[in-house]
């Protein structure tokens, strides 16, 4: 079976979105720095309120769908559909903004720390323009499942087959067929897993270092760095003398053009354009 190998590193950059809050952002900030289809991810961490209160009032979104993922500290979600959730630790949000949604995402204080993920991930061409959803998952409906090789891992998307047994996240069914897991491995142990040998993936080690592969001699994986891996039917990883705990992504690539303006991700200019004027004339929903 052919292991995939670490094939670039995206470093994140210290970023501010919203109204202010401060993050970090390996994908997505530039449009070469994109794993298809992963447009984005930004890491928000940090202990000083002042870094993430002012959140993200209210902004649209058309194209593509978001995902938020807290380890620690909540949020406050609401749109134009009327939803309304409180995104707590361990939980997430899974957004499809399909032809357009309005919403804020507030943080709340929680003991002063706030930790957590965006995950911005396209939608074919032909469902860009469904209508919107939203769905806030429960830490207890995401599966904790012990890996075969050590450590744990969290199955928000996709399933995981661990010594014959198949394990499923709360979301499934989607057509990039996103796997979206969160592991933690002790110091020096070995993560691998199957995946689909033709899906994109990455890892994002938000803890601790990773040896990526099945070479020793490499360069490891940092915190807060994304490592976008080789096409192959296995994902090794080796922690290192600290554990970690990482993010790791996959899914099936579109490759369709893509055309951002911010929140909007479509395929052409044209499409764009449209985006901006159904905003300013309060149709985009
Ligand atoms: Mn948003």
């Amino acid at each position: 079976m052919s292991t995939r190998s670490l094939q670039r590193i995206i470093r994140s950059i210290p970023a501010s979105d919203g109204a202010g809050v401060k993050l970090r952002r390996s994908l997505g900030q530039s449009p070469f720095q994109r794993v298809d289809p992963f447009l984005m991810l930004d890491e928000m961490s940090s202990d000083n309120p002042d870094d993430y209160m002012a959140g993200f009032p209210s902004h649209p979104h058309r194209g593509f769908e978001t995902v938020t993922y807290l380890l620690e500290g909540h949020m406050l979600h609401q749109d134009h559909l009327g939803n309304k959730g409180d995104l707590k630790s361990g939980g997430v949000q899974w957004m499809t903004a399909g032809r357009g949604i309005i919403h804020s995402e507030m943080p709340q204080q929680e003991n002063g720390r706030l930790h957590g993920f965006q995950l911005w991930i396209n939608l074919p061409a032909v469902e860009k323009m469904k209508p919107a959803a939203y769905r806030d998952i429960q830490p207890d409906e995401i599966p904790h499942v012990t890996l075969a090789t050590g450590g744990t891992a969290k199955l928000i998307a996709g399933a995981l087959e661990i010594e014959g047994k198949v394990a499923h996240g709360p979301m499934q069914g989607l057509s990039t067929d996103p796997l979206f897991i969160d592991v933690r491995l002790s110091a020096g142990s070995l993560f691998s897993l199957p995946v689909p040998a033709t899906h994109s993936a990455f890892l994002y080690p938000y803890q601790g270092e990773l040896a990526v592969g099945d070479s020793t001699a490499k360069l490891p994986l940092l915190a807060h760095e994304a490592g976008v891996l080789s096409r192959g039917e296995r994902i090794e990883a080796r922690a290192g003398s600290d554990g970690a705990g990482f993010l790791l992504l996959a899914a099936r690539p579109l490759g369709e053009a893509v055309v951002q303006h911010g929140p909007f991700v479509m395929n052409t200019r044209e499409e764009i354009e449209q985006a901006i004027r159904d905003y300013e004339n309060g149709e985009l929903v």
